[in-house]
This record gives structure tokens, sequence and C-alpha cells, in this order.
């Protein structure tokens, strides 16, 4: 077979592997945008693709899911394999990112009838059990990806022989989410050195840096909240909506019950869904349901009541105050000084959360403004670390080793440890790459 490299490869964004068997068969391993100023970036072979026969989605991000409807859209419905969680979380996404897109006038390649046409073609995969193509082609099975609720890694069978892809993985535990453990389930699948992958395709998004212990960070975040709330002002805490915002609320249980919890944003319908579904691999559901319960759930029609008294704690979408009401929230309090704003994760270049890290500045209709009002940042990734990526490849046989998603110098550092430490062949596929396995 051979496997084509349409995205990701080099790169962050735009997922999209694709897999042509020797009989001619095609499948997809995601198929995700890529998100730039002022548009979004398909994986170029979706233009001229005429026949899927299936798509093995791996999570509900939109950089492996958002290329989903334009696929309907080209008429090419094929079976979409995915956990129950992945759907619901994708298809709020889906939703959310095609009204975005009207709003700004950006024109998405695809009708709103698309993603409706997208939902008919899911097929709902359970964890950790076997399945196979209806014409018995591909064997698959999905594991537990340990990034956010409902993400796998995927193997696959075809061919006789076996392709594991573990997409966007975790394996620290978090407070939400069970951790990966792909290694040991490796090994009780039968993969050994006797008997190694035919091919461990990688992510690599910190190939080159280490996380802190989430523990230690947990409290760490916690203590920030408390000494701010001592200040006197009130706090923002721009949290990613999937998985992110949830366990930031798992946190903050930790806060006397008498501190007032607002959320805002997409963060809360996907905490409401997180809490009605029976995800094996989602912790701590009736803690969360708890939280839920205790904090105020912010409408457009209830905001600008929120920060008419001080002591109290917002968590809000986006999580880089790109867009989304947490750029509300900090247009309001980017110039008090009693106030504290706590950034959850990375924040990419050019984004207004990185300029209020690292420059204190607040762009606001593209004018510089300083900030005086608080600014940290906490490091909660939902990646692996390269420790974690180093275990992973020394732990899985495997005979061919393909490095994606990830930037050049964290492709560039797995790549040398792998040349160096292990025997198998390495590859570090650029778009419009074929690997033959
Ligand atoms: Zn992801």
């Amino acid at each position: 077979m051979n496997i084509h490299f349409h995205g990701a490869a080099h790169e962050v964004g735009k997922s999209c592997i694709e897999i042509v068997t020797d009989d001619g068969a095609q499948y997809l391993l995601d198929a995700g945008v890529k998100f730039i100023q002022g548009g979004v970036v398909y994986p170029e072979l979706l233009e001229h693709i005429n026949k899927v026969d299936a798509v093995f989605l791996s999570h509900a991000h939109m950089d492996h899911a958002g290329a989903l409807p334009f696929l309907e859209h080209r008429k090419l419905n094929c079976p979409i394999y995915t956990t129950r969680m992945t759907w619901k979380i994708a298809n709020l996404l889906l939703e959310d990112a095609y009204h975005i897109a009207q709003l700004e006038k950006l024109h998405p390649a695809y009708k709103k009838r698309d993603i409706r046409r997208a939902a008919r073609d899911v097929k709902e995969i359970d964890y950790d059990r076997d399945y196979r193509t209806p014409d018995g082609a591909v064997a698959f099975r999905y594991l537990n990806s340990g990034h956010i609720p409902g993400g796998a890694s995927v193997l696959l069978e075809l061919e006789g022989k076996r392709v594991l892809y573990t997409a966007d993985i975790n394996t620290q535990e978090t407070l939400l989410m069970v951790r990966s453990q792909l290694a040991q389930e490796m090994r009780a699948l039968g993969v050994s050195d006797a008997a190694p992958l035919d091919a461990l395709i990688i992510e690599t998004t910190y190939g080159n840096r280490e996380h802190p212990d989430r523990a230690q960070t947990h409290q760490a975040f916690v203590h920030a909240v408390e000494e701010a709330l001592e200040r006197g002002g009130n706090v923002l805490v721009p949290a990613f909506g999937v998985g992110r915002a949830q366990e930031v609320l798992l946190m903050l249980s930790a806060l006397p019950s008498h501190v007032p919890i607002f959320l805002d944003g997409m963060a809360r319908t996907i905490a409401k869904l997180i809490v009605a579904e029976d995800d094996p691999y989602v912790r701590k559901r009736h803690a969360l349901a708890e939280m839920l319960r205790r904090t105020t759930m912010v409408t457009r029609a209830t905001r600008t009541q929120v920060l008419s008294t001080p002591g109290n704690v917002i968590v809000s979408t986006s999580g880089m105050v790109q867009g989304g009401p947490s750029v509300y929230y900090t247009e309001q309090m980017y110039n008090r000084p009693d106030d504290t704003i706590i950034l959850t994760g990375y924040q990419v270049e050019g984004t207004r959360g990185r300029s209020l890290w690292e420059d204190h500045l607040f762009y606001r209709h593209g004018t510089a403004l300083p900030v005086t009002c608080t600014v940290q940042k906490f490091d909660f990734s939902a990646h692996y670390g390269m420790g974690a990526i180093h275990d992973l490849i020394t732990d899985v046989p495997h005979k061919k080793l393909i490095l994606q998603h990830g930037d050049h110098s964290a492709l560039d550092a797995v790549a040398t440890f792998a040349r160096t430490h292990l025997t198998s062949e390495v590859h570090v596929p650029y778009n419009g790459d074929v690997i033959t396995v």
C-alpha cells in the first residue's frame, strides 16, 4: 500500500493522510482544515479526489475534522468511522465554524446541509473493539488517545499489514482525561519485536519540549487564582472550549464555595455535552456535573453584568483570546490593575493571547494598548512531551516510523533521536510525499 500525506506534514494543521491499497481502495485518516489569517485552507487532495472508501476520524478538533463537510459537498458520501463523543463535539464545532465563516464573509467551501449529510454518514465506533469495513478489507480498532474527550488513536490492518496512527495523544493523566497507554495496548494486541507494526505514524507537536508536571501546574494554577482574588479584582481564564475549559472548572472546585464562577462561550455547550455522555475515558464526570451546578452560565444578554462586581472568576473561550467572549472580557479588564488574566495553554505567535503574555499589549481594532492588569500563563497541554514521545517509539516495535503534525524543529529533534536510538526506518514526509509500506 501507499501512504500519501496531504496535510500536517512539516506543519500543524489540515491533518489528512490517504492510504491507497494495491487494489485501488482509498481510505482517509482525518480530513482537517488549517485556519490562516483571513481564511481556511483545505488539504489539496480534496479538490480532485473522486472516491473515498472510508474516513477514520481520530478526534473533533477542526484541524482533523474540519474538511468533512467538503467531502460531502463533493458528493463522495463515504462512511465516517468515529466515536460517539467525537462526532457530537465535531458537529458543534463544524456548525460554529460555518457560522463564523459566514459572519466574516469567508465563503465556506460547502453548504450547511453538508454538515447534516456528514452526520448521516457517521458510523459510531466504541473504543477497544475490533471492527471491519463491510467488504472485510480493513480491520480496525479505536484506542483512547487521552487528548480530548472522544479522541482516539487508530489501529488499522489491511493487506496483511498493521498501521498505527496515534493522532494527537497525551500520555499524562489530566483531571478530565484518562491518559493514553498505547505502548501497553500494542503489546496486549500482539505487537512485539517478532511481530512489529508495519508503520507507526505519530504526532510530534512537542518533539523538542518537555511539559512541567501536571499535578504541580494544577496546584500553582489554583494558587494563582486565589492570589488574584485577594488582589480584589476579577479573574478571567481564557480556555480552549474542548477539554481545557472543563478541566479548569474541575481545578476551580478547590475554591471556597462562596467564590462566584462564570462559564461563557462554546465551553458551556461542550461542558454540558461531556456531562451528558457516558464516555469511558472521561474522568470525574460527576464532579464536573457538580461544578456546572455551582457555575453561572453567561449568555450574551447577561454578559455585561458579570464584571459589575469584583471577586468573580470567569472561564471563557477562546483560549488564545482570538474570538468568542474572552475578547469582550479582555477589552473590559486589560487596563484594570486589580484584575487578572490567566492563560491556560500554548499561545500561537500572532494571537492576542501571545501579545498579552509576551508584550503586555492588547490589540483592539489593530491598535496596541498597554496592559495594566496582571497576566499569567500556565502550561496545560493536551499533547505528550518529548520524553513521552521517545518512550512511545522505543516501546512500540515497528518497521517504519513516520513523523508528522509538528514544526521543523520538533520533527528534527524526534528524527535525530529515532535515528540514533532505533533501528527502524525513519520518514519525515512533506505534503505531497508518498511512502510505500
Ligand atoms: Zn487535536
